[in-house]
């Protein structure tokens, strides 16, 4: 009888089996099997002579058995051949002495003593592995093993069977890969000739990619290495279409919501503000502002990533939408992730509208608008009266953090939405947005200064339009950056303080970065800002508890008497915060000791230092975005980068990589190298499976780009995926699963 894939694994493998297999890796039915595919395959080596093996080669040999002895590895006594079934569950040693006629080989299997009633003596059979040596025995350890049954075989025919490979699972202790392999083969041999399959056939035949079934035996069982490339190449493209069909279907979901249509309107607010605007855009902003007015202008909400290089100008391209919609009698709102950086937004808005930020003011232009400001700090009466202006539709523009979302907040007409930094803004959050705009969706423009590789902005935001801002404006200065290793070399850390010294002398101001604030808090984890382990030799194997803002203020005291030192953090009252905030940027302040509050947005031109204490505790991109801070002007930037690990280390090495280049997109690109592909996804670690197994949203760009494509045009007929069955259930199988959470990431 032939099986399909929903069949149960315990009708084919016996209930014991079945259960492990449930238990262990989640595998209830045929078809979960078969895609639990082979992690890597051990390729039989070239048939070798006894006489010829090598301690260190991979060899495949023809041997007949001579002698079997299974012995338990507890009590190193030997088991008699009719009691070997019992110990199936201990720990055994199974030796096999094989002879080629001339010479013997002694084979060891490890826990695999039913192999003794197989390989009887005079059974001739291939094994093939890594030759080694022990006690002066050359061996073969826990080799794969092909029973020769046929007495007849040609020399060919040998050859021919000596060839293929042998599938290697991901397993564990319970359920080793030979099980693994075992029941795969008997799934495989009852299995029906043809399967629905998800890949449509017309795409197959266009893409030349293998059928389901046929894919399912090469990837398990090939006979050669085109078998595996053919069907990793097949399952690739699958992962693929599904992950891509599920975004072309959440795209077109969102294109059939309505919004307001807001066309750019010439003799507004922002032609006035182009008209005084102190420099040129960049090419970039330029070409960006207009894929962002032409969606805009149509009845369906926009849906944007707008993702820049540290100080390429994101806050003008958003400003300028902004001021579109407020010209079309919109509202605009923009989110941020900290009260810092909403004060500091707040502030350049209102500086760089200049009067147009003046309405009803003495002095405020003629089309002026109100920016305002609503934080969780504000006092009662400010917040009354900015609550009041967004409801009334005084407010064109507010900025706040987010947690206006969860505010009683309402808007006359809110219009856009501009979320700065992507990573802390969810599914949720843009359902509360929606909220507030009663029928009609708002506009969305998500700002990002992590840079992603395209291929994982198409899974992670694949359903987010992606513009990119790559050049830096003219004039900016580079920034050097160097590794201080202040444990190997002490005095390096001597130089750095000096170098902080030497710039204030020139006029300049510095930060120093601390991954913890020190007050009297257990660990790192509470503190503010993401704090991002580098690799596993992260935070938990340092025993050290990371260097305190708190410490460095009272080091500095001493190292640097003279320089007017602060400190800024986020446990600091709001208003505090602000006042240093201001002093720092009015040059009334040389060193800004602060936690990774400034990591993002804080534009201060005049800062041409930064020093980051333990640099190794923090991640690749936030390095790169606090290092963004300094070479804003037309001052030099320099960034130290200070560690107590010693050169060589691989978070040592991270750090090498990010004081070797200042372009974003390499370093995120290491930095995404560096990670597993779950992690690349946002999916946790905890062993669960993810839909993507042989996919790599960094290396199959091309596979990626295709089945996007196919999506889009399987989607946009026939977007219940009547006509596709089979890719229908594979779809719904996805998003049932938690294997997609990443997709849930925006
Ligand atoms: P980011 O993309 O990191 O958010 P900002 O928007 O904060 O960058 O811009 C960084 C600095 O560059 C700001 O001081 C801004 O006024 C300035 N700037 C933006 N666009 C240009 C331009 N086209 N030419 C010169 N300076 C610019
Ligand atoms: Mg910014």
């Amino acid at each position: 009888m032939k099986i399909d894939m929903d069949r149960k694994l315990r009708d084919l493998v016996g209930a014991k089996t079945a259960k492990t297999f449930a238990d262990v890796l989640a595998i209830e039915t045929v078809g979960d099997l078969l895609r639990h595919y082979p992690r890597r395959y051990l390729k039989k080596g070239e048939l070798t002579p006894f006489r010829d093996l090598e301690v260190g080669d991979q060899a495949t040999v023809n041997g007949r058995v001579k002698k079997v002895t299974v012995r338990s590895l507890d009590t190193k006594a030997e088991i008699p051949l009719t009691d070997v079934q019992k110990w199936s569950r201990r720990k055994t040693l199974t030796k096999v002495v094989v002879t080629d006629g001339e010479r013997d080989l002694e084979l060891a299997f490890f826990n695999q003593p039913w192999l003794a009633t197989k390989l009887t003596p005079g059974t001739a059979a291939l094994f093939w592995g890594e030759v080694t040596m022990f006690r002066d025995i050359m061996q073969l350890k826990g080799p794969g093993t092909e029973i020769l049954d046929d007495e007849d075989l040609t020399e060919a025919e040998i050859e021919r069977r000596a060839r293929p490979f042998r599938p290697l699972y991901p397993a564990t202790a319970k359920l080793p890969t030979a099980t693994i392999e075992r029941s795969v083969k008997i799934v495989l041999d009852s299995l029906e000739d043809e399967l629905d399959d998800p890949v449509p056939a017309l795409i197959r035949r266009q893409e030349k990619l293998l059928d389901l079934v046929d894919a399912l035996r090469k990837v398990h069982l090939p006979d050669t290495e085109k078998d595996i490339d053919a069907a990793q190449k097949r399952f690739r493209f699958e992962e693929a279409l599904v992950m891509q069909t599920i975004l072309a279907q959440r795209r077109a979901v969102t294109d059939a919501l309505n919004a307001v249509p807001r066309p750019r309107a010439a003799g507004g607010l922002l032609d006035e503000f182009d008209a005084r605007l102190p420099f040129a855009l960049t090419e970039g902003q330029a070409e960006v502002g207009e894929e962002i007015f032409a969606d805009l202008a149509r009845p369906h909400p926009m849906h944007r990533l707008l993702q820049g290089e540290v100080g390429s100008g994101k806050t003008v391209v958003a400003l300028r939408a902004m001021l579109s919609v407020v010209d079309n009698g919109g509202q605009a709102v923009l989110l941020a992730p900290t009260e810092v950086l909403a004060t500091q937004h707040h502030k350049t808005l209102t500086k760089m509208l200049g009067d147009l930020a003046e309405q009803g003011m003495l002095g405020g232009a003629e089309h002026a608008t109100k920016v305002g400001l609503l934080t969780g700090s504000l006092n009662a009466a400010s917040r009354r009266a900015a609550m009041l202006d967004a409801a009334g539709g005084a407010a064109g523009i507010v900025v706040g953090t987010h947690a206006l979302l969860e505010d009683k907040v309402q808007f006359a007409d809110l219009g856009l939405v501009v979320v700065d930094e992507q990573h802390r803004f969810g599914v949720e959050q843009r359902a509360a947005l929606s909220a507030k705009s009663g029928e009609n969706t708002p506009h969305v423009l998500v700002m990002t200064a992590t840079p992603i590789p395209r291929t994982v902005a198409m899974t992670v935001f694949g359903d987010l339009a992606v513009s990119t801002l790559t050049q830096l404006p003219a004039g900016r200065s580079p920034i050097q950056s160097s590794v201080v290793p202040a444990k190997e070399k002490p005095d390096w850390l001597q130089r750095a303080w000096a170098r902080v010294r030497e710039e204030v002398g020139k006029g300049h101001q510095a930060y120093v970065v601390c991954p913890r604030i020190g007050d009297d808090v257990k660990n790192a984890a509470d503190e503010e800002g993401e704090f991002v382990a580098g690799d596993d030799e992260g935070p938990k194997k340092q025993s050290r508890p990371p260097i305190s803002v708190l410490q460095v203020s009272e080091a500095l005291a001493e190292i640097l008497p003279d320089l007017k030192v602060e400190v800024l953090h986020g446990r600091l009252p709001a208003d505090e915060k602000d006042a240093v905030m201001t002093r720092f940027a009015a040059g009334e302040v040389d060193v800004l000791i602060a936690t990774t509050v400034i990591e993002v947005g804080v534009d201060v031109p005049n800062a041409s230092t930064m020093v980051i204490m333990d640099a190794d505790r923090f991640g690749i991109s936030q390095l790169h975005q606090l290092r963004g801070r300094v070479g804003r002007g037309k001052v030099p930037g320099l960034c130290l980068l200070v560690t107590d690990l010693w050169a060589g280390s691989k978070s040592y090495e991270r750090l090498d990589a990010v004081a070797s280049t200042t372009d974003g997109f390499e370093l995120s690109r290491i930095d995404l190298e560096t990670r597993r592909e779950g992690d690349v996804l946002g999916v946790a670690q905890s062993g669960r499976r993810t839909s993507l197994k042989l996919l790599s949203v960094l290396r199959d760009e091309d596979v990626i780009l295709t089945a996007r494509h196919v999506a889009n045009s399987i989607v946009s007929v026939d977007a219940e995926l009547a006509e596709y069955p089979a890719l229908r259930a594979f779809v719904r199988q996805a998003l049932e699963s938690a294997s997609t959470e990443y997709l849930e990431k925006t």
